[in-house]
């Protein structure tokens, strides 16, 4: 899954199919009400409004998310100030225009998140309150041709509240949730190692950080640990194999320890990290238990069996070491390790 899988291009369609489709119903009941009550002028223009929706079905089909956006938002800001402008500011059409502003920066976002063609939405929006504003100055300024009868604009005060919040209120609720989802999403990417699944370099910084922070008095340790000859392997059997070996080691390791406790510090370096040992002695114990399953485990990459064995050194933390002190200290017992003939857990 990618940033983009958040939400689909075809999802982004169908959004704008069901914005249409609302749109259109909308200037449907709107034209049978402005026949009904003899305002031939948006009757008219409501003819045209209703073959444009027709039309952005084409549009949309054939993925010009952009222009459909653009032009239904001057199709709505021009439809609602004249029909302000025609039957007076008491019936409250020019309310749609703050709910449209709510979907045009929706649509923005989900423009960038699927990485189309996007709009800007904050000057739309501008100019959407200009449109707003010049209506009210006409509206105080002249007569209004064509008044509705009080009933029709109740009704249509309380139908367009209804829509303004309902717009509102969904467009709002996806935005939270896709915002919610993509965060969590990016924050699992930058904390996890991609190919073994295991925790990343920087998330074990941020953890060990927070641990010197805290000031606790424990029996804490770090071991470092690496693969012995790991070179070997990638250049007998090639890369993927090695990979192969990374990935299987580090489903040993979370066999082991908690999955909170192993990072992957680099290359085929690996690091854990543990706060729950009772004694000092324990560490070594765990670490040496590790050794043993790795050194025992057949490594079967494509019928080929392999056997592995790692280094660690152990470190235990003091009070006033810094974490890259303490680091280097388990490094130190590592590469004492190393020179001292491989495969040994040191302290
Ligand atoms: P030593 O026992 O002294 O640790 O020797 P070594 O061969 O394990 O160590 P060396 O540092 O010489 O080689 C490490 C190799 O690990 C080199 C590098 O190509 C390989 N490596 C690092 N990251 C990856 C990876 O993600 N995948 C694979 N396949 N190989 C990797
Ligand atoms: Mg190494
Ligand atoms: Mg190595």
């Amino acid at each position: 899954m990618n940033i983009k899988g958040i939400i689909s291009e075809k999802e982004a369609r169908m959004m704008s199919y069901a914005v249409s489709s609302c749109f259109f119903i909308i200037h449907v009941l709107m034209f049978i009400m402005f026949l009904t009550y003899g305002v031939t002028p948006m009757a008219i223009i409501n003819v045209f409004s209703m073959f444009y929706y027709i039309g952005t079905l084409i549009m949309i089909y054939k993925n010009r998310l952009y222009e459909f956006v653009v032009l239904t938002y001057f199709e709505v800001v021009a439809h609602m100030c004249m029909a302000t402008y025609f039957t007076g500011w008491i019936n409250e059409f020019q309310i749609t225009l703050i709910g449209l502003s709510i979907l045009l920066f929706f649509a923005e976002y989900v423009g960038r998140l699927i990485e189309a063609k996007h709009i800007h939405a904050t000057p739309l929006c501008i100019m959407g309150m200009f449109a707003y504003l010049i209506t009210l100055y006409l509206d105080h300024n002249h007569n209004i041709p064509y008044p509705l009868p009080e009933h029709v604009s109740y009704f249509l005060q309380a139908s367009w509240a209804i829509v303004v919040f309902v717009i509102t209120i969904a467009f709002l609720h996806i935005f939270v949730m896709v915002t919610f989802h993509s965060e969590q999403f990016l924050s699992r990417k930058a904390s996890q190692d991609e190919l073994t699944g295991l925790l990343n370099r920087f998330t074990a910084n941020n953890l060990l950080d927070d641990f010197i922070k805290r000031n606790e008095i424990s029996n804490s340790w770090v071991s470092m640990i690496d693969i012995d000859d790991f070179k070997k392997v990638n250049d007998t059997y090639g890369h993927n194999c090695g990979d192969y070996v990374l990935v299987t080691l580090a489903r040993i390791m979370k066999d082991r320890f908690d999955d909170s406790s192993c990072f992957r510090w680099g290359g085929e370096e690996f690091l854990i990290f543990d706060n729950s040992s009772e004694e000092k002695a324990d560490a070594y114990e765990k670490m040496e238990q590790l050794r043993k399953s790795v050194e025992e485990y057949e490594f079967d990459y494509d019928g080929r069996k392999l056997h592995m064995t790692i280094t660690a050194g152990i470190a235990f933390y003091e009070k006033g070491l810094s974490k890259e002190e303490w680091i280097n200290k388990a490094d130190i017992k590592l590469y004492e390790g190393k020179r001292s003939g491989k495969n040994k857990i040191l302290m």
